[in-house]
């Protein structure tokens, strides 16, 4: 059994690389934001200890977000399992070692799909699709055979994401800097971190993550 965290800011690729290790491997991602919406919406003690606070507009404490996350974990005692958004401080790293030394568990690795910032911009903000279709595109890597017009249906319109914009993909990067990467000097002082490129193609990042697991 695999206990791991995975990081890496919005549009590297995480969210792909989970619900991989997911289907193949049977691990369970733990993102603390599903699993509160989840808590709260199923009723569970620590869901509605949760409910209230939030309802009086406060933010959940580390106490409740760690109680969380050991309901989730006595579910799942024969997968392994991914982290995701949790810990972020070195506060809630200690109990997320507890919870897990609790379950005679222990974390394995702490995987960081590393980008390039400017890279990742331009990666997110070329990309577009058919408007009737949805076949993807991008400015730079993928473009229509023949301009403005889409290769699978012949239509000629086109869709971009609103959030696909510079801004937007900056802001998330600061935040994954402040808030998320925080937490790596925690984990490298005890050699957990293990870094992979972001920037490869899909399947040589999923083809280096799973030399680091089966390591
Ligand atoms: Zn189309």
């Amino acid at each position: 059994m695999l206990n791991i965290i995975l990081l890496g800011p919005p549009g590297a690729g995480k969210g792909t690389q989970a619900a991989r290790l997911e289907k193949e491997r049977g691990m369970i991602q733990l993102s603390t934001g599903d699993m509160l919406r989840a808590a709260v919406a199923a009723g569970t003690p620590v869901g509605l200890k949760a409910k209230a606070i939030m309802e009086r507009g406060e933010l959940v404490s580390d106490a409740i977000v760690s109680a969380l996350i050991g309901e989730r974990l006595d579910e799942a005692t024969t997968s392994g399992a991914i982290f995701d958004g949790f810990p972020r401080t070195g506060h809630q790293a200690e109990a997320l070692e507890i919870l897990l030394a609790q379950r005679g568990r222990t974390l394995d690795h702490v995987i960081e799909l590393v980008v390039d910032e400017d890279a990742l911009v331009r990666r997110i903000t070329g990309r577009f699709s058919c408007a009737k279709c949805g076949a993807p595109y991008h400015d730079e890597l993928k473009l229509p055979k023949v301009a403005g017009t889409c290769d699978i249906c012949g239509s000629h319109d086109f869709k971009r994401r609103p959030d696909d914009n510079e801004e937007t993909v900056r802001t998330r990067m600061a935040e994954y800097r402040e808030k998320t990467q925080p937490i790596l000097p925690y984990y490298d002082a005890r050699g957990l971190v293990r870094r992979v490129d972001g920037m490869a193609p899909v399947e040589a990042v999923a083809a280096e993550i799973d030399a680091i697991l089966d390591s």
